[in-house]
């Protein structure tokens, strides 16, 4: 009996971790910032970042500087 307590006490905890994690992601990839250059809307962890300004790549980084 003991066991299916536990059993289900990891099951709960398995599955407030997925979904912890789940929407965490699901937030990251809403953060879209604008390239500085160009004005594409790129997510923010993909994004280069100089000067506290967003850049798309390495080329409008470039540009702009
Ligand atoms: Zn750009």
């Amino acid at each position: 009996m003991i066991k299916w307590i536990l059993l289900i006490v990891v099951a709960i905890l398995i599955f407030y971790y997925i979904n912890k994690k789940l929407t965490k992601t699901t937030h990251v990839w809403n953060e879209c910032v604008e390239c500085h250059s160009c004005g594409t809307y790129v997510v923010e962890r993909e994004a280069i970042k100089r000067r506290g300004k967003y850049y798309c790549s390495e080329e409008c980084l470039r540009k702009s500087s």
